[in-house]
């Protein structure tokens, strides 16, 4: 059974990348595919990135048991279907990139899993960052910088916490407290 690996930081961190940059490295690093209620942003695929539900689907999900973890976000649904995360599990390391309220009962029901916070090098960065992207309305932004400055706070409670100042050297670090 591989290790459940927790990754978390604020919107616009830059946590994709250095996702992107562990699975590329190691063939046995699987990544959990959230199932969300909010719209695809460009590129984003449906499967791959999200599963992309209606309210109405993710209400199911939660009623069957099917999720391991939920929480509500910037107005919309995420959460981790259960099943696919015991497959991958299976085959390797699971990695999951969810948001403090989901890590805290992630490590509630599974206390062996290893949680990891990603900071940006600073609030400033983390904000432009943010506006760079280009995929974020205005008032969405606001709300993430408000949640962004509550889920920094939450590192404190962390098995570690990394700073994401270049991805390649992150994802580094983070393989290697994976394989201690
Ligand atoms: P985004 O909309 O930018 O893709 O994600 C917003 C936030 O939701 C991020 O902090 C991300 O880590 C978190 N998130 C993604 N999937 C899940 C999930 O399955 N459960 C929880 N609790 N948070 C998630």
């Amino acid at each position: 059974m591989g290790k459940l690996i927790v990754i978390s930081g604020a919107s616009g961190v830059g946590k994709g990348t250095v996702v992107k940059e562990m699975m590329a490295a190691r063939k046995d690093l699987f990544f959990s595919v959230s199932a969300t209620t909010r719209p695809p942003r460009p590129g984003e695929q449906d499967g791959v990135d999200y599963y992309f539900v209606t309210r109405e689907q993710f209400r199911d999900m939660i009623e069957k048991g099917e999720l391991l973890e939920y929480d509500e976000h910037a107005k919309n649904f995420y959460g981790t279907p259960r099943a696919q995360v015991e497959q991958k599990q299976e085959m390797g390391h699971v990695l999951l990139d969810i948001e403090p309220n989901g890590a805290k009962n992630v490590k509630k029901n599974y206390p062996e899993a290893v949680l990891v916070f990603i900071m940006p090098p600073s609030v400033q960065e983390l904000e432009r960052r943010l506006r760079g992207r280009n995929d974020t309305p205005e008032d969405q932004i606001t709300i993430r910088m408000e949640r962004a400055k509550w889920e920094m706070e939450q590192n404190v409670w962390y098995d570690h916490v990394v700073v994401n100042d270049d991805a390649g050297r992150c994802a580094r670090e983070i393989l290697a407290i994976i394989d201690q």
